[in-house]
């Protein structure tokens, strides 16, 4: 049984069929690509995944129990980190501040700031980021070390799933490498890690196997190294993996 099971996952926007019947498999240790055209449902999958919204159909379960998250909360307690695009991190708090947020225990006050310091350099170090001035307001941090800090909370609060939408958007080529050194590490320390990205090149560099959704249906899913650039492209618009 996958870590992470998807099964018949549908919904539906009115009369827009966003997805029908879709699978998703993903293992603790791997870099799981999904990939699909603009439409093709990748964001309504990841929305169900972290609780956002409700699927009319369809079963989850994770770490082999039922999981059926009732809000984003409930998700990211069960262990499903989203690192969006427009990061969600708030730019007048402290690095350690922001890794932190989200943490119950650190609400409640029982975690004393050295032991939460201790706790966020814990996780940027594991990142190779050791150096990082912990008491900077993020506002002052370029975008890709905010996303590394995005990162690094997932890290700390556990996480067991990071789900990557579209990270190396607004990355320069430099960043982007230094990025996907930190995505190696999150799946060598036995995260499973879902990648969506429109840069074929970026997952056939990184990704274990890659998922295929084209409107709203799964095309499949397949070793990435089954498939090169072009090949991912033809199930993208319109061929069954036999074909590839
Ligand atoms: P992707 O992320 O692959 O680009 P989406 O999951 O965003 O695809 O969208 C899948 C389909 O569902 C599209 O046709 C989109 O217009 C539709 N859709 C997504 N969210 C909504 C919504 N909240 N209301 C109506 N239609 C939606
Ligand atoms: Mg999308």
């Amino acid at each position: 049984m996958s870590f992470l099971h998807m099964s018949g996952i549908s919904k539906r926007f009115g009369a827009t069929v966003a997805l029908d019947g879709v699978e998703l498999q993903v293992e603790r240790g791997e870099v799981h690509a999904l990939v699909g055209e603009n439409g093709s449902g990748k964001s309504t999958l990841m929305r169900i995944l972290a609780g956002a919204i409700q699927p009319d159909e369809g079963t989850m379960t994770l770490d082999g129990k039922p999981y059926h998250p009732s809000s984003p909360m409930d998700a990211r307690k069960s262990g499903i980190a989203m690192i969006y695009q427009e990061l969600a991190l708030c730019p007048d708090l402290s690095v350690t501040e922001n890794v932190l947020l989200g943490m119950e225990d650190t609400r409640l006050g029982f975690v004393r700031q050295s032991e939460q310091h201790e706790r966020v350099r814990a996780a940027l170090t594991q990142l190779g980021y050791p150096h990082l001035d912990l008491n900077a307001p993020v506002r002052n941090l370029p975008i890709a070390v905010r996303q590394i800090v995005e990162i690094a909370r997932a890290v700390a609060l556990g996480s067991s799933v990071v789900v990557l939408d579209e990270p190396t958007s607004s990355l320069t080529q430099a960043d982007a490498q230094k990025l996907f050194e930190v995505v190696r590490t999150l799946k060598a320390e036995g995260h499973a890690i879902i990648y969506i990205s429109h840069f074929l090149d970026e997952i056939k560099l990184l990704a274990d196997r890659l998922t295929v959704l084209r409107d709203g249906n799964n095309v499949g899913t397949l070793p990435a190294a089954e498939v090169d650039a072009n090949g991912i492209v033809t199930l993208m618009v319109g061929r069954t993996i036999d074909d590839v």
